[in-house]
């Protein structure tokens, strides 16, 4: 394995799993040939944002304009340790105060990036750098630009200004205009494997779950919520997400009972993660359906229970009905029509309990 021995190279912010993709940009920087755009693809929560800024942080970093960006990896390199962290430009980044970086994002309590934070952007490329470096702009994620958005964003991609560089992030770059995809070079960030996965996430949560870091039924139930993605999982641990998710379960559970009111749950459930909320009751649904397809479940939890005598009792065509029913309801929570999300609980829990009360 050359990863280990490659590891303590690696900058701070760059993962383990990000080697392979350091590496390129490293020889890029070194043969000159960085294009102007960059589209970094895959699952949310698999760390392409903090590798953006990684690569941000370095090229403005002064250390960076004075190596010889050797790309020899035994070699102790600048690149290898990324942005120095102690120069002046270092310090305005790390202050989030760098004139020659911008960074784009959805405002607060938006989903969407706006076609006036696009403009912001283009005059920023417009205007010369103001420490005489390069200008650099991180936009995540990429799928939030609406379209008037999205077309103004084109002209920059197409006429880029000197000495500079965006760097696109997506979760869903299939929802990209494939103009834009196409003005772009894209780096994919696949996933960690799954020993991968548990060893950060063991490093990272000591804290959070004793000494004695992580329990297994807990690394599984973290990683299916946040699909297998590490830094979704840990920050999922951080809100306490995972209590949340199986303090639900047992609300279904007992729902099914007959211990509880749907009124009650519905309203309880109408919180700020409703919308992850429903994406669990799909990720149930879609344990039953694979129980119903003759499919086994992964690990031993006390819902299985629950799971395998809904798969028994409810049909294949009710189950596929309900999880598009919830899939519906899910698209409308994200979105921003302000559905009535206590409503929407309410019938999903009704959903459920014509599943069971089926004779
Ligand atoms: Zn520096």
């Amino acid at each position: 394995m050359v990863r280990d021995s490659l590891n303590e190279n690696l900058p701070n912010h760059v993962l383990p799993w990000q080697l392979v993709q350091w590496r390129r940009l490293s020889s890029q920087i070194s043969d000159k040939t960085l294009p102007h755009a960059f589209l970094f693809t895959g699952v949310e929560g698999v760390g392409k944002e903090l590798f953006a800024k990684s690569v941000a942080a370095y090229l403005l970093c002064e250390a960076s304009k004075n190596n010889s960006r050797d790309t020899d990896f035994g070699n102790d390199t600048a690149f290898n340790h990324g942005a120095c962290g102690q120069c002046k430009q270092c310090k305005l980044f790390e202050g989030d105060t760098h004139p020659d970086f911008k960074f784009i994002e959805p405002e607060e309590g938006s989903s969407v990036i706006k076609i006036d934070q696009v403009r912001l952007l283009v005059d920023f490329f417009s205007r010369s750098s103001q420490q005489g470096g390069q200008k650099i702009a991180l936009l995540s994620p990429a799928e939030a630009l609406n379209n008037n958005a999205a077309n103004a964003l084109l002209k920059t991609l197409e006429e880029p200004s000197e000495d500079s560089v965006i760097i696109l992030v997506s979760h869903q770059s299939g929802m990209l205009l494939p103009t834009i995809r196409s003005r772009c070079q894209v780096v994919d960030f696949g996933l960690p494997s799954v020993s991968d996965s548990l060893t950060w996430l063991n490093a990272n949560t000591m804290g959070l779950l004793g000494e004695k870091g992580l329990k297994e039924d807990d690394i599984s139930d973290i990683l299916l919520l946040a699909n297998s993605a590490p830094l979704k999982a840990l920050n999922y641990l951080e809100k306490g997400v995972l209590s949340e998710y199986r303090l639900m379960l047992e609300e279904l559970s007992s729902f099914l009972k007959n211990d509880s009111l749907s009124s009650t749950l519905a309203s309880r459930w109408n919180d700020d993660i409703a919308d992850l909320r429903v994406s669990w009751v799909m990720l149930w649904l879609e344990q039953i359906i694979k129980l119903k397809l003759g499919g086994e479940l992964s690990a031993a939890h006390s819902s299985n229970k629950m799971f395998l005598y809904l798969a028994e009792k409810a049909t294949e065509l009710e189950l596929f009905n309900l999880y598009e029913s919830c899939l519906k309801q899910y698209r409308l929570f994200l979105g921003t029509s302000n559905p009535n999300k206590i409503l929407a609980f309410e019938a999903i829990l009704h959903s459920w309990l014509s599943l069971m009360r089926k004779s």
